[in-house]
C-alpha cells in the first residue's frame, strides 16, 4: 500500500542520537490521522547506526532502511531516499533532531490547506549555529542570488516537504553533486514556508567537516552559475583588446625607429598568439556552458496551467 507521508532521514554515524530520534519521532507519526513510512538512509556508517536501525526495523513495521555501501554525502544520501519514497508528501529531516519533528504536522497541513506541492522548513532562530556559519552562509546565499537566476531561502536548509509531483520531477534530473536546496527552488512549484526554531544536536557531534561544507559551497555555485564560465570569456576579450593594442604600440615603435632588432617580432607574436588563444578559451567556455546546462536537465520553462488538458491548478485572482 502507499503510504500517504514518508520521512527520508540521512545518517551518518548517528548512533549516538538514533534512540532519541526514534523515541521522540515515532508518536507523532502514530499520532498522525495518515499512513507513513520513515526512509532511514544509513550513509555508510562505521558505527552501530546500521546494527542500531536493523533492530528498530524490526520492532517498527513503518521503518524501513537503505544502506549506502559507502559515504556518498548528506546530498546524496538524500537522493536515494527520495528515490525510494513512496509517499504522496515527502519530508526530509535531519537525524539529529535539530529540525523538530513536531513541525512535520504542520507542513503536511499547509501542504493540504494551501494546496501548494513545497512546504521550506524555515528557521526563525539561528543562535545555534556558530557565528562563522551564520555570516558565511547569509554571504554565500547573496553570492548565489547574484551569480544565478536561483534563490532559496537564507535560512532554509534540508528540512521540507515536497509534493509526489516534486519528488518526481527532482528524481528525473540526471544531474550529479546535486544540491537539493537550490534545485527544489529552481523547479519552482507552488510553495509555503513553515517557521521553526533550529534546536541544537541532540547527541553526537557534527558530521559536517570544513571540508565537507567547501565541497557544498562549490557544488552549489557550479550547479548553479556558468558565470565564472562566462567570466572566461570576458577576460579573453579584455585582454585580447589589450593584445591587440600592444601589437600595434610595436609597430608604431618600430615606426619611429627606438627599437632594437627582434623586438617587433617577438611581441607581436606573443601578444598575437596570446590574443587568440584567450578569444578561442572564452568561446570553449560558452559552448562547455551549453553543454552543461543541456546535461543538467533542468525543465526550461513550466506550465502552471493548461486549458487544454487542466495541467495544473486555474489561477483565479480574486
Ligand atoms: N549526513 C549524512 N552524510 C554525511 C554527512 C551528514 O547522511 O556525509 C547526515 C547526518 O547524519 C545528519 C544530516 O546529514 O542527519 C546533517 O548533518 P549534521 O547534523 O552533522 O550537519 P550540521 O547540522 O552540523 O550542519
Ligand atoms: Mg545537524
Amino acid at each position: 500500500m502507499v503510504p500517504e507521508l514518508s520521512v527520508v532521514i540521512p545518517m551518518y554515524n548517528e548512533e549516538e542520537v538514533l534512540p532519541l530520534l526514534v523515541e521522540r519521532l515515532r508518536p507523532i507519526l502514530d499520532g498522525l490521522a495518515t499512513s507513513y513510512e520513515v526512509v532511514a538512509v544509513d550513509d555508510g556508517s562505521s558505527d552501530l547506526t546500521a546494527a542500531l536501525l536493523q533492530r528498530y526495523h524490526r520492532e517498527w513495521p513503518h521503518l524501513r532502511v537503505i544502506r549506502l555501501r559507502a559515504n556518498a554525502g548528506h546530498q546524496a544520501a538524500i537522493s536515494a531516499g527520495l528515490a525510494s519514497a513512496l509517499g504522496d508528501y515527502v519530508v526530509t529531516l535531519d537525524a539529529d533532531l535539530q529540525d523538530p519533528p513536531e513541525v512535520i504536522p504542520l507542513m503536511l497541513k499547509a501542504a493540504k490547506d494551501d494546496g501548494v506541492d513545497v512546504v521550506y522548513g524555515v528557521r526563525n532562530d539561528r543562535s545555534t549555529d556558530t557565528w562563522f556559519k551564520r555570516v558565511s552562509a547569509r554571504a554565500f546565499y547573496r553570492l548565489i542570488g547574484l551569480m544565478s537566476q536561483t534563490s532559496a531561502h537564507s535560512d532554509a536548509g534540508d528540512f521540507r516537504l515536497m509534493s509526489r509531483a516534486t519528488v518526481d520531477a527532482v528524481n528525473s534530473l540526471p544531474e550529479h553533486n546535486r544540491v537539493l536546496r537550490f534545485i527544489v527552488p529552481a523547479l519552482n512549484f507552488p510553495s509555503d514556508t513553515v517557521e521553526y526554531k533550529r534546536d541544537e544536536r541532540a547527541a553526537g557531534s557534527s558530521k559536517y567537516p570544513l571540508m565537507k561544507m567547501i565541497k557544498l559551497s562549490l557544488d552549489s555555485l557550479t550547479g548553479f552559475s556558468t558565470a565564472p564560465l562566462r567570466m572566461a570569456t570576458f577576460a579573453g576579450l579584455g585582454g585580447a583588446v589589450l593584445a591587440t593594442m600592444l601589437l600595434i604600440y610595436t609597430f608604431v615603435a618600430r615606426a619611429q625607429g627606438h627599437t632594437v632588432a627582434g623586438w617587433t617580432s617577438t611581441v607581436a607574436i606573443v601578444s598575437g598568439v596570446g590574443a587568440v588563444q584567450l578569444v578561442c578559451v572564452g568561446i570553449l567556455g560558452e559552448y562547455i556552458g551549453r553543454m552543461y546546462a543541456h546535461m543538467q536537465g533542468r525543465p526550461t520553462y513550466f506550465i502552471a496551467y493548461d486549458s487544454l488538458t487542466t495541467v495544473g491548478r486555474e489561477h483565479n485572482p480574486t
